[in-house]
């Protein structure tokens, strides 16, 4: 039995949580799911956007599934990552029919790090002459991350790993993580490596975005690289994510809340589905994920239950059902 934390949050995020449970729920899969609050709506209720008691089931739990927070989103998932320490963004760039894919034979795996780099907030400072932020870089933590990159090749079948970076001008913080890069390619003798700058592979993603199988980058590169892979494969109702920690993950739609189309049953539960599966290969369910994949794969490929945004007329439930009868 596994411990699963579901935090709907706000605007679609409730949406496209109830249509994935609904579908997993076809799946016979030993889950005992437990519900917390976080977002905008938690915030007005109760003060809190992240109340301590959900921190404690998202910590108590295998893995999470999150849908989305509103305004508070920083104060939601920056934490959840902080708290969690979870320390890898994945963002899979796949092509599915029938989508606004530029490319139809996309599919490869962007590492992120989460935890480091530009992003540490408390690095930032105003200065006299503006203002400053320093980028932190440690062999502990980049190591992990291209560890994890290494090791996600070789259980995905994946031949080549892409280190990105720009050491020929950040020669330290940039150096260092091409030089880790290296030594922990030489531990995979199996798999091929290759680095390039960052300005250069967000030409290639453009120009030749087969070539890749698995890049592995630093946090801001990763966080732009990632949504250039995201505009390659369509709109963000298409678009899951994992952030995994060593003692637990969390699994999201790259898609925020969007009051815009909440409450219509507009929303495109695909992202969130996808974010789903992402979680049962994480586990280690992946007859099931490939069964939901599969499912997913032929509503997409027949095109006749589509969401508005893939130019169809069917509600977030109705296209939820539609892979439900596939399963
Ligand atoms: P937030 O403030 O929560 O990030 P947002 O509206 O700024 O919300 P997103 O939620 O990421 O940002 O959405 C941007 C736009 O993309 C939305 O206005 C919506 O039209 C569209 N969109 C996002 N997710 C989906 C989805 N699952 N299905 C259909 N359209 C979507």
């Amino acid at each position: 039995m596994y411990k699963i934390a579901v935090i709907p949050g706000d605007g679609i995020g409730k949406e496209v949580m109830k249509a994935t449970i609904n579908v997993l729920d076809s799946l016979n899969l030993s889950f005992d799911y437990n519900y917390a609050d976080a977002g905008d709506e938690c915030k007005e209720e109760c003060d809190e956007a992240l109340p301590q008691e959900t921190l404690e089931i998202v910590k108590s739990s295998d893995a999470c599934l999150f849908g989305a927070a509103g305004e508070t989103a920083a104060d939601v998932i920056v934490r959840l990552r902080q708290e969690m320490k979870l320390f890898a963004n994945l963002r899979p760039i796949k092509s599915y029919p029938n989508t606004n894919a530029l490319f139809d034979d996309l599919d490869f795996m962007i590492v992120r790090e989460n935890t480091e780099g530009l992003y540490k907030s408390e690095t930032e400072e105003y200065t006299d002459e503006g203002a400053i932020a320093k980028r932190i870089i440690t062999r502990d933590a980049e190591e992990r991350i291209i560890n994890y990159a290494f090791n996600y090749a070789k259980d995905n079948n994946k031949s080549k790993v892409t280190g990105v970076h720009k050491a020929n001008v950040l020669k330290k913080t940039d150096g260092l993580f091409k030089e880790i890069f290296y030594e922990v390619a030489s531990k995979y003798p199996d798999i091929e490596s290759e680095d390039f700058y960052v300005d250069a592979t967000a030409m290639y993603l453009i120009t030749r975005p087969q070539s890749f199988e698995v890049i592995v980058t630093t946090n801001l590169f990763g966080d732009i690289l990632s949504d250039e892979g995201a505009g390659l494969v369509g709109g963000l109702g298409l678009i899951p994510s994992a952030n995994i920690g060593e003692n637990g993950a969390l699994f999201e739609p790259v898609h925020g809340s969007a009051p815009d189309i909440a409450g219509q049953g507009l929303a495109n539960p695909i992202a969130m589905l996808l974010s789903a599966e992402m979680m049962l290969r994480y586990i280690g369910e992946n007859e099931k994920a490939d069964k939901l994949d599969n499912a997913i794969l032929t509503v997409l490929k027949e095109g006749k239950v589509l969401t508005p945004d893939l130019g169809g007329n069917a509600n977030t439930m109705e296209l939820a059902n539609e892979v439900k009868s596939k399963l």
